[in-house]
């Protein structure tokens, strides 16, 4: 069934899991999340960008979804990193069911106000709302501390930023950074800085960027050509620990992405004769469906559903 994230992420706070949110924009990756959810018995979130909605459109998105969300397993619907206040708006309207608001690149009162704003036409709807405050980027290129707190979430800050908005979810910026490049470094997570974060902000907090993790997956990608150095993302150790102190949302759209490029350049190769698209795409479902399983044992979601 297709609900809001409150409950699912209130749930995963006080059992010390995190629910995974995967992010789609075709029906291939949404069949391989929803395959894995129902399998491992895992609430999932299903979440798209503005790119998303931009390459498969909003309303096209929200029907395959619901009809996903016919599955007996709890679904979430929600917007990553929405920018646009229009968007977020025709998205509560037209049936996601939860949304994100990125302010980041604005400055704190701005971010506040259209925050708030957001949170209001939400909640009217019963529409759960993540918001976010400062950079998510890697922390290997920061050398100085004040160069740290500069792009990383301060405590203080984060429990003023969610009592002033009233978002249901924050997230955080520990040292996680976006896409594949970071593969090329070892990601550090400031676990320290997490557990003051979660000992002010009762709210779940978020991790973004956190792929990398399944070292066969980067593996694979790299043998069958993908351009990455070695398999060093985030360590599922570091991933763990993150759980323990207060993290109940990851995303992952990374590694997937590298799973179905994967699944795509081993149908290529070793199917040179075969013309029918779904037989090209099998091979990246299995691959997606895969991460997402590993991912929901990974969590600590698999069985909660
Ligand atoms: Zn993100």
């Amino acid at each position: 069934m297709l609900i809001s994230s409150n409950y699912l992420l209130a749930k995963a706070r006080r059992g010390r899991y995190a629910v995974p949110a995967f992010n789609i924009n075709n029906l291939e990756t949404l069949q391989a999340v929803m395959a894995a959810a129902q399998e491992m018995k895992s609430p999932v979130i299903v979440q798209t960008s503005e790119g998303a909605i931009a390459y498969a459109g909003m309303e096209m998105l929200v029907a395959m979804v619901r009809v996903a969300a016919q599955a007996k397993i709890p679904v979430v619907l929600h917007v990553d990193h929405g920018k646009h206040v229009e968007l977020i708006k025709q998205a509560i309207r037209v049936g996601y069911t939860s949304v994100m608001f990125d302010g980041s690149a604005l400055p704190w009162k701005e971010n506040v106000k259209i925050t708030k704003q957001i949170v209001r036409l939400a909640h009217a709807k019963h529409v759960s709302v993540e918001a976010e405050l400062g950079m998510i980027k890697g922390v290997e290129d920061l050398v100085s501390v004040a160069e740290r707190d500069a792009v990383l979430t301060d405590p203080e800050q984060a429990a003023e930023f969610v009592a002033q908005t009233g978002c249901d979810s924050f997230a955080v910026a520990i040292g996680t950074a976006h896409g594949a490049y970071k593969f090329k470094g070892k990601t550090h997570l400031d676990l320290e800085r997490l557990e003051r974060i979660a000992g002010l902000v009762q709210q779940p907090l978020v991790l973004h960027g956190a792929s990398g993790v399944l070292e066969d997956v980067v593996q694979l990608a790299e043998h069958y050509g993908a351009e990455l150095e070695a398999a060093r993302g985030v360590l599922d150790q570091d991933i763990k620990q993150a759980i323990k102190r207060g993290i109940s949302k990851i995303n992952i759209d990374t590694d997937l992405r590298l799973a179905f490029t994967a699944g795509i350049r081993e149908a290529t190769t070793d199917l040179p004769r075969v013309i029918d698209p779904r037989e090209l795409l099998a091979p990246a479902v299995r691959c997606m469906k895969d991460v997402a399983q590993r991912k929901m044992k990974l969590f600590g979601s698999a069985g909660k559903a």
